[in-house]
C-alpha cells in the first residue's frame, strides 16, 4: 500500500554543503500492517513522515501509495489522496487549531462529516458529544491527542503516520493512547507508520521495524526477529534502554551506554556515521560505508554485526 524507495531530503547547508537529513530509506507498509520507525531524535525519522504526507516534498527518491506515485504531486492532484493518508503529530496542542471548536477540527475545513459523524468519531476515541462544542484548551495532552486521532479518522485512511504521539504526553497516558490506536488499527484496518524515538512503545504495536541513525536505516525486520536478537550495535544500545517489567530480569539486564551524542548530519563522520558511538567499531569502519545487507532474516548496515 505504501511503497517508499532511496526516499532524500536534503537541506540547504552553510557554504553550499547540502544537509542530508534524509539520506536513501526505502520501506514498505504492507495494506493494515503497522511499521515502527525508530531512532534518536535528528535521526531524519519525522522528516521522513513528513515527506510521506507530503508537508515537505522530497529532494529524491519515491513514495508510493496505492500504486500511485505521490512524490512530486501537487496540492489539487493530491487533493484525492489526502484523505486516506492521514498523520497524527506528537504536540496534539501545537497541530490544534486553538480558535476552533471540536466539532470544527474534526469536521475539517470541507466539512467532510456532518455533526453525528463528529460525535460518533469522538465516541471512537473514547471522547463525549459534550465535547464537541469545546476549545482545545479545555483539555489535558491526552484528550488533545484524542481529538487529533478524531480528526484524522474523519476522513477515512487507510494508513496514518504517528509522528511520536505520546511522547509529549504524561507516562501515565502514554499507554491509554498507545491501547487506543492499537484497538483503532484492529476495529478500522489500519496500517500505521509508527514513528517512536525507543523502541519499547512500537513493541507490540508493529509486526516489522526500522532503526534509522544519522539519516540512514541501519536495521530492519520483523519486531520478532529484531527485539529478540538484534544484529545492529546501535539496535542493541536502544534495546539495552528498554527496562523489562520482570525485576530478575531488569536486574541482569544488560546496559550499553552510548558514548556522546549523535553527530550532527551538518557534519557526518566518514564511513559508519555510528563509529565514533560504536563499542565495536574497527579500523575499516572509520572509511568504509556498510550497506544493508541480509543477516539471520532481516537487513542490517554494518561490517560487523552482532552473532
Ligand atoms: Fe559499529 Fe563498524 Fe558496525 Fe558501524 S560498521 S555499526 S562502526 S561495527
Ligand atoms: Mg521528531
Amino acid at each position: 500500500m505504501l511503497s517508499v524507495r532511496d526516499l532524500r531530503m536534503t537541506f540547504p547547508g552553510r557554504r553550499g554543503h547540502g544537509v542530508r537529513a534524509v539520506d536513501g530509506v526505502s520501506f514498505d507498509v504492507p495494506e493494515g500492517q503497522a511499521l515502527g520507525l525508530v531512532g534518536e531524535s535528528g535521526c531524519g525519522k519525522s522528516t521522513t513522515g513528513r515527506m510521506i504526507v507530503r508537508l515537505l516534498e522530497p529532494t529524491g527518491g519515491t513514495v508510493t501509495f496505492d500504486g500511485q506515485d505521490i512524490t512530486h504531486l501537487g496540492p489539487r492532484a493530491l487533493l484525492p489522496m489526502r484523505g486516506r493518508l492521514q498523520m497524527i503529530f506528537q504536540d496534539p496542542f501545537a497541530s490544534l487549531n486553538p480558535r476552533h471548536t471540536v466539532r470544527q477540527i474534526v469536521a475539517g475545513p470541507r466539512r467532510t462529516v456532518d455533526r453525528d459523524g463528529v460525535v460518533e468519531l469522538l465516541r471512537l476515541v473514547g471522547l463525549d458529544a459534550e465535547h464537541a462544542d469545546r476549545y482545545p484548551h479545555e483539555f489535558s495532552g491526552g484528550q488533545a491527542q484524542r481529538i487529533g486521532i478524531a480528526r484524522a479518522l474523519a476522513s477515512r485512511p487507510s494508513l496514518i503516520v504517528c509522528d511520536e504521539p505520546v511522547s509529549a504526553l504524561d507516562v501515565s497516558i502514554q499507554a491509554q493512547i498507545v491501547n487506543l490506536l492499537a484497538d483503532l488499527r484492529a476495529d478500522l484496518g489500519l496500517g500505521y507508520l509508527f514513528i517512536a524515538h525507543d523502541l519499547s512503545v512500537v513493541r507490540h504495536m508493529c509486526e516489522t521495524v526500522a532503526v534509522m541513525y544519522l539519516g540512514r536505516i541501519v536495521e530492519t525486520g520483523s519486531s520478532a526477529t529484531v527485539y529478540s536478537d538484534p544484529a545492529h550495535p546501535y539496535t542493541r544500545t536502544l534495546l539495552s534502554a528498554v527496562p523489562v517489567p520482570d525485576p530478575e530480569v531488569e536486574a541482569a539486564r544488560e546496559r550499553i551506554v552510548l558514548l556522546g551524542d549523535p553527530p550532527s548530519p551538518l557534519a557526518p563522520p566518514p564511513g559508519c556515521t555510528f563509529h565514533p558511538r560504536c563499542p565495536k567499531a574497527q579500523a575499516l569502519c572509520r572509511t568504509e560505508a556498510p550497506v544493508l545487507t541480509p543477516v539471520r532474516g532481516r537487513q542490517v548496515s554494518c561490517h560487523f554485526p552482532e552473532e
